[in-house]
């Protein structure tokens, strides 16, 4: 450990945080060090956000194909290979360099594969290490029978009983594509309703969709115990309300929550503190110790991708000079790949409530969409809360057909303290999904045209 090259900033993990925050900081014309202990592009592009969604994309293809007739098209002998599926998901990646540990508050060490240490200074310090599955009690993943997203990316041969626990964002993703290939999936939610953080209007449309496309719904319910049989498993569940029940399935995915990476980074030995498993950041994502920040999901503020890159960006313009703003979490877009997709920002309509705002609400279904109608994409509608008193939209959920993509209006329309007045006001074109959007807006003022 005899040479310390010296660097203004060093970024420990090249995910979506970490990578954004690098090269913001050369932009800035910083020298900066980034120190990656696996594959570049974290969770993000290898386990999590990239190969979800090619799965997805492949299950949207087959569902397609599978209503074929509805669009006058037939076929014989439709054939299908999930294992084709995996494959097109999977990406070729750099590997490098090492892993690092505080060894005080300006030196990382970097330990590399064949454990060789050596040192680096640097004036601050980003922490953008991540975060895993994480257990529950009583339901640990043996990447075979209990396994996590990690595993369920690759699944080849399919189960032909899956029960997912955990009805989330991944949760739901995942009950999409397996059911899209045949799969008998139940998932099993301990809150009241799919996608419990979303506008309950969602959870409901969402519900009566994923029923359609046969997948088995229990609410109010958890894993009372697990026991092994006949090469699957005996799941038995207990319902608020209702007599416990067994399910017998092949494999179980938990898909319940995530846990920061903290350990084997020297944290405690200078000074960084953590809270329930996440490290402790302010406003501008400074931890405990002046000079490291932390962000993306080690910093468990909402444990998405580009908010992620959004905290590196943050930090590095303030250490760069640049002032800027703390991040406003409420102007955070939340989007679910499933079909239909939801795809949310700012509060919903209960959450202002309890927030104290007098609120008035515009709705548009899909229904009324020309383009929905013509692409066979019905499911679904766009809302929008705004504030009674002074008109500001207060925040904007949409569920259907490609609202993951539509939702980056509703994210520009906050940004710019906009209200539905300015977006009704906008044309937008013919025929288009984005014409609910409009719509939506007009009937926040019960002015909906194609209502
Ligand atoms: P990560 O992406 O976890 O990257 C952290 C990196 O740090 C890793 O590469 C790791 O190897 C490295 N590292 C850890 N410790 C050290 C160390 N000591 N030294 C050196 N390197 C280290 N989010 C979305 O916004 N949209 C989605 O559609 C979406 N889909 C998802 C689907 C799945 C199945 C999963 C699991 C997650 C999904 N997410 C999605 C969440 C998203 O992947 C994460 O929010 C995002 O990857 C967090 O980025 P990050 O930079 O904080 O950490």
């Amino acid at each position: 450990m005899t040479d310390s090259p010296t660097y203004d900033l060093a970024v420990i993990g090249a995910g979506p945080g970490g990578y954004v925050a690098a090269i913001r900081a050369r932009q800035l014309g910083l020298k900066t060090a980034i120190i990656e202990k696996a594959e570049v592009g974290g969770v993000c592009l290898n386990r999590g956000c990239i190969p979800s969604k090619a799965l997805i994309r492949n299950a949207e293809v087959l569902a397609l194909v599978k209503r074929a007739e509805e669009f006058g098209i037939r076929y014989d002998n439709l054939r299908y290979d999930f294992g084709v599926a995996v494959e097109r998901a999977q990406h070729a990646v750099q590997r490098l360099t090492g892993t690092a540990s505080f060894a005080d508050k300006d030196r990382i060490v970097v330990t590399d594969a064949a454990g060789h240490p050596s040192e680096l200074t640097a004036r601050a310090a980003v922490i953008a290490t991540g975060s895993r599955n994480k257990p529950l009690p009583g339901i640990i993943p043996d990447g075979r029978l209990i396994i996590t997203s990690d595993e369920a990316l690759k699944l080849n041969p399919l189960p032909r009983r899956l029960v997912i626990v955990g009805g989330g964002a991944t949760g739901v993703e995942f009950a999409y594509i397996f059911a899209a290939y045949g799969v008998q999936v139940t998932i099993i939610e301990l809150m009241d309703r799919l996608l419990p953080g979303e506008d309950a209007d969602i959870s409901k449309t969402l519900q009566t969709a994923f029923k359609k496309q046969g997948i088995t719904i229990q609410t109010k319910s958890k894993v009372a115990s697990i026991k092994p049989a006949d090469g699957g498993l005996t799941v038995q569940i207990e319902s608020a309300g209702s007599a416990s029940q067994t399910i017998n399935c092949d494999q179980l995915l938990l898909a319940a929550g995530r846990a920061g990476n903290i350990e084997h980074l020297g944290l405690e030995a200078v000074g960084v503190k953590t809270e329930r498993g996440y490290i402790t950041t302010n406003e501008w994502l400074e931890t405990t110790v002046p000079g490291i920040y932390a962000i993306g999901d080690v910093a468990g503020k909402a444990l998405l991708a580009h908010s992620a890159s959004a905290e590196g960006m943050t930090v590095v313009e303030r250490l760069a000079g640049k002032g800027g703003t703390p991040i406003n979490y409420r102007r955070i877009p939340r989007c679910v790949y499933c079909q239909p997709q939801v795809a949310s920002v700012g509060l919903s309509e209960a959450d202002a409530q309890a927030a104290g705002f007098t609120i008035k609400t515009g709705k548009f279904p899909f229904q009324a969409n020309g383009k929905a109608l013509a692409l066979g994409e019905t499911d679904g509608f766009i809302k929008i809360v705004t504030d009674a008193k002074g008109g500001a939209c207060l925040g904007v959920q949409m569920i259907g057909a490609e609202v993951t993509e539509l939702i980056g209006e509703a994210v520009l329309l906050q940004m710019m303290e906009g209200t539905p007045q300015e977006l009704r006001a906008s044309v937008h074109p013919h025929p288009t999904l984005s014409e609910a959007v409009m719509e939506a807006a007009a009937a926040v003022y019960g002015e909906a045209i194609h209502l």
